[in-house]
C-alpha cells in the first residue's frame, strides 16, 4: 500500500459526509476492511462485552511505518486515493480516511504496527490515543502487521453509549458481520473470539462452498443452490472520467477503455427455505457488503411465484464489476453504492438467480418437513409453519395442521418444522474438532434450526435385519415425479405415492393449484382463457378501496374469464367466471383479491396483477382437501404436476410434494 497523505480540502469535501462509528459492529467493520485492504491473510478479532469494553483486531497485512502510523489518525488521511477522479474507480474497501480518527476520538485506542518488506524499519511503532488525544508514541520490536485495540467505546460520549443495545445483541451483529466477510474471502484465515469462547475459527479453504460448509455445515450447504455467471459489458457506464484523463489513459493503456465484464457468483436458497425478513440476504459488490434496493428487487423478481411475496430467501451473492461501474462514495459507512448501469445490474442479478432456480428445480426433501421420531414428539412446534404463511393461506391450511398435530402426538410422522433449538452454530476449529459455539448469530438461526437433526447420530448395529440394496440419498429429479404410482389418500387430503426413489406425499390442493396456475398464465398469454356463464350472477358490494382496485383491474379480470357489469352505485354483477370457479368461490375470490391488492404498499404492475389473479383463480378452482379422489384422478393429477415448470411449490410458495427417500427409510429403521 502506498504512503498515507492528507487529502486536499476540495477532495475531502467530495466524500460522502457522516459519522461512521455508530456501534461496536461498525468499528469492527472499518478495522476489518482496513486489514483486508492491507492485504492481510490472517485476521484475528477479540471481543469483550459485546465490543463495548474491548475490540481487538490483529492482522498480518502490510503494516505502517512510524510516520504513516501517526498520519493515519488525521482526518482525511488515506493511502487509498489521491484526487477526486480516483473516487470514480475505488478498488479498495476504504478511501475516506476517516475511520481511524473517528474511532480514536470516542475510545481508548492502542495501535501496534510494523511495516512489512525490505526497506521497512527494523522495529515497529506503538501509538496510544485517548478520546482523540495522543498519549504515547514509541518504538518497539513487533511482528509484521497491525494490531488495533479499542477499549471503552463511547466512554467520553455517554449519550451515544446509552443507545447501544445489550452485549449479546452487539456481539451477534459483530459475529454476523465477521462471518460474512469470512464467507467473502475463503482464501483467508479468520478468527473471532469472545471473552468466553471461540466463535469462529476459519482457516483458509479452497473455495466458497468449502467456506459455507466450514462455517454453517453440510445441511445448510445442501439447502443452497450455487449461482455463477459472467456477462460482457457493452459500454462503459456514465459518468466517465473527465476528457483529459480519458485521453491520457487511452494512450497509456488501451485496455482501460474496454468496458470489461460483470461477474456474479454465490448461493441462493431453495424455495422451501423461507425467511420472514431480509436478514439472510447478503450482497457483496466488489468485496464490499452492501444494502441495495436494486439488487434486492432483482432477487424478489427471481423468486416471484416460487416463494410468496411476503417471505424472503437466503442469499449470498458476490457481484464483481469494473471499479468504474460502481460509485461507492454514496454513504459514509459505505454500505450503499450506485451502479452506473443500474438496469443492467438488476437484470443480470435477476436472470442469473432465476436461471439457477429453474435449473435446480428441486423437490423438497421429505426429511426437511418430516422427521422419523423413534422416541418423542419433543422438538415439534405445532403451528410453526402456520405463522410463516399469509393469514389467508394459514386458515386454508388449518386442516392439514390439525392432522399433523394428531400424528405428532401419536409419535409417528409429523408434518411440522422442528422447534427452534438453543441458539447455536457449529464452527470448525483449527485442530479439526467441531465445537458448539453458543454465539447468537441471528441471521443463521433459522437455517440451523431448520435443519436440526432429529435422527440419532450413532449408527446402530444392523442386527437381524437383512440387507437392502444400498440406497442413494441423491436429490430426486423432476423425472421422478412422472414415475409416481398413487397408493391412496390420507384423510382425503394427501396423496400417498411410491416409486423407486421412495415414498412421496402430495398435497392434492396445492398440487392442483400449481397445475392450474401455470395453465391459466399460459391461456392468458394466448388469450384463450376458459370461462363459464353462472346460473345466477354474483352481486358484489364493494368498499371504496375495493371499488378503486376493481376499476384498476377490471380489464385484466375480463381477460381472465370474468364478465362483470355495474349494478347500482357500489355493486357489480358478475355473470361469467373462469372455468372451475363456481359462484360462491368466485365471490370469495374477488373479495380476497381486491382486499389483497388494496393493501399492497406499492402499486402493482400488470404482470404482478396477472400473477395474483392467476394464483387466486387457481386457488379457488383447485381440488380441495377433504375430498376423496379416485385412482385415475390421482394419476391424472400426478402426471399433470410432473409437466409443470415448478412442481415443487405452489404459487404461494408452500411445498407441493414431500419425499421420504429410501435412505431416510433405511435410517429410520436403523439399517444404516
Ligand atoms: P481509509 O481506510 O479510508 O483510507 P482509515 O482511517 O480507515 O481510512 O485508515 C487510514 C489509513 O491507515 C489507511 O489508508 C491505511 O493506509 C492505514 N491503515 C489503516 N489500517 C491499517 C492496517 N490494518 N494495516 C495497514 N495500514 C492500515
Ligand atoms: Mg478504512
Amino acid at each position: 500500500m502506498g504512503r498515507i497523505h492528507v487529502l486536499p480540502e476540495h477532495v475531502a469535501n467530495k466524500i460522502a459526509a457522516g459519522e461512521v462509528v455508530e456501534r461496536p459492529a461498525s468499528v469492527v467493520k472499518e478495522l476489518l476492511e482496513n486489514s483486508l485492504d492491507a492485504g492481510a491473510t490472517r485476521i484475528k478479532i477479540n471481543i469483550e462485552a459485546g465490543g463495548k469494553k474491548l475490540i481487538q483486531i490483529t492482522d498480518n497485512g502490510c503494516g505502517m511505518v512510524r510516520d504513516d502510523a501517526m498520519l493515519a489518525f488525521e482526518r482525511h488521511a488515506t493511502s487509498k486515493i489521491r484526487d477526486a477522479e480516483d473516487l470514480l474507480s475505488v478498488a479498495t474497501l476504504g478511501f475516506r480516511g476517516e475511520a481511524l480518527p473517528s474511532i480514536a476520538s470516542v475510545s481508548r485506542l492502542r495501535l501496534e504496527t510494523c511495516a512489512a518488506g525490505p526497506g521497512a524499519e527494523a522495529s515497529g511503532t506503538i501509538i496510544e490515543i485517548n478520546g482523540g488525544r495522543m498519549a504515547r508514541v514509541e518504538e518497539a520490536g513487533l511482528p509484521e502487521g497491525t494490531s488495533i485495540t479499542v477499549r471503552d467505546l463511547f466512554f467520553n460520549t455517554p449519550a451515544r453509549k446509552k443507545f447501544l443495545k445489550s452485549e449479546s445483541t452487539e456481539l451477534s451483529h459483530i459475529a454476523s458481520l465477521v462471518t460474512h466477510y469470512a464467507l467473502a474471502h475463503p482464501e483467508k484465515h479468520f478468527e473471532l473470539h469472545s471473552a468466553t469462547h471461540a466463535m469462529l475459527v476459519a482457516p483458509p479453504v479452497a473455495g466458497y462452498s468449502e467456506r459455507v460448509y466450514q462455517v454453517f455445515g453440510k445441511e445448510t450447504l445442501d439447502q443452497l443452490i450455487a449461482v455463477a455467471a459472467m456477462q460482457q459489458l457493452e459500454h462503459v457506464g456514465l459518468p466517465q472520467p473527465p476528457p483529459w484523463r480519458r485521453k491520457e489513459e487511452a494512450d497509456e493503456d488501451a485496455a482501460c477503455s474496454a468496458p470489461g465484464e460483470m461477474r456474479v457468483h454465490g448461493f441462493v436458497s431453495k424455495p422451501e427455505i423461507q425467511k420472514l425478513n431480509r436478514n439472510s440476504i447478503f450482497v457483496f459488490v466488489n468485496g464490499r457488503l452492501i444494502r441495495d434496493r436494486l439488487v434486492q428487487h432483482g432477487l424478489t423478481e427471481a423468486y416471484r411465484n416460487i416463494i410468496p411475496p411476503t417471505v424472503f430467501p437466503v442469499v449470498l451473492l458476490f457481484l464483481e464489476l469494473p471499479p468504474g461501474e460502481v460509485d461507492v462514495n454514496v454513504h459514509p459507512a459505505k454500505t450503499e453504492v450506485r451502479f452506473r448501469q443500474p438496469t443492467l445490474m438488476h437484470d443480470f442479478a435477476r436472470d442469473t438467480v432465476r436461471a439457477a432456480l429453474m435449473k435446480a428445480r428441486p423437490v423438497p426433501q421429505f426429511t426437511t418437513e418430516i422427521r422419523a421420531h423413534a422416541t418423542a414428539s419433543a422438538g415439534l412446534t405445532p403451528g410453526a409453519r402456520e405463522w410463516e404463511l399469509p393469514s389467508n393461506l394459514a386458515s386454508a391450511s388449518a386442516a392439514p395442521e390439525r392432522l399433523s398435530q394428531e400424528s405428532a402426538n401419536g409419535g409417528g410422522f409429523a408434518l411440522q418444522a422442528p422447534a427452534l433449538p438453543p441458539v447455536s452454530a457449529r464452527f470448525q476449529f483449527e485442530g479439526g474438532s467441531a465445537v458448539e459455539a453458543k454465539a447468537a448469530i441471528p441471521v443463521d438461526r433459522g437455517m440451523e434450526s431448520h435443519f436440526a437433526q432429529a435422527i440419532p447420530e450413532t449408527i446402530p448395529d444392523n442386527g437381524c435385519a437383512p440387507a437392502l440394496d444400498a440406497a442413494s440419498d441423491e436429490e430426486p429429479t423432476l423425472a421422478a415425479l412422472s414415475t409416481l404410482r398413487p397408493l391412496g389418500q390420507i384423510r382425503n387430503s394427501f396423496i400417498l405415492a411410491v416409486n423407486e426413489d421412495g415414498l412421496w406425499i402430495v398435497d392434492q390442493h396445492v398440487a392442483h393449484e400449481r397445475v392450474l396456475f401455470e395453465r391459466i398464465l399460459k391461456q392468458r398469454a394466448a388469450q384463450k382463457v376458459e370461462s363459464q356463464r353462472l346460473l345466477m350472477p354474483i352481486v358484489l358490494e364493494l368498499s371504496p378501496a375495493q371499488q378503486a382496485v376493481f376499476a384498476e383491474i377490471a380489464e385484466e379480470l375480463q381477460h381472465n374469464g370474468f364478465e362483470a357489469e355495474p349494478f347500482g352505485a357500489r355493486s357489480v354483477a358478475v355473470k361469467v367466471a373462469p372455468a372451475g370457479v363456481d359462484a360462491a368461490a368466485g365471490e370469495r375470490m374477488l373479495h380476497e383479491l381486491l382486499d389483497q391488492i388494496s393493501r399492497e404498499e406499492q402499486s402493482l404492475n400488470l404482470e404482478k396483477i396477472r400473477g395474483r389473479i392467476a394464483a387466486s383463480i387457481a386457488c379457488h378452482a383447485a381440488i380441495k382437501v377433504n375430498m376423496p379422489l379416485e385412482q385415475n384422478k390421482m394419476e391424472w393429477l400426478l402426471t399433470e404436476l410432473a409437466k409443470t415448470d415448478h412442481p415443487m411449490s405452489c404459487p404461494h410458495g408452500r411445498p407441493v410434494v414431500l419425499r421420504y427417500s429410501v435412505m431416510d427409510i433405511q435410517r429410520a429403521f436403523k439399517r444404516i
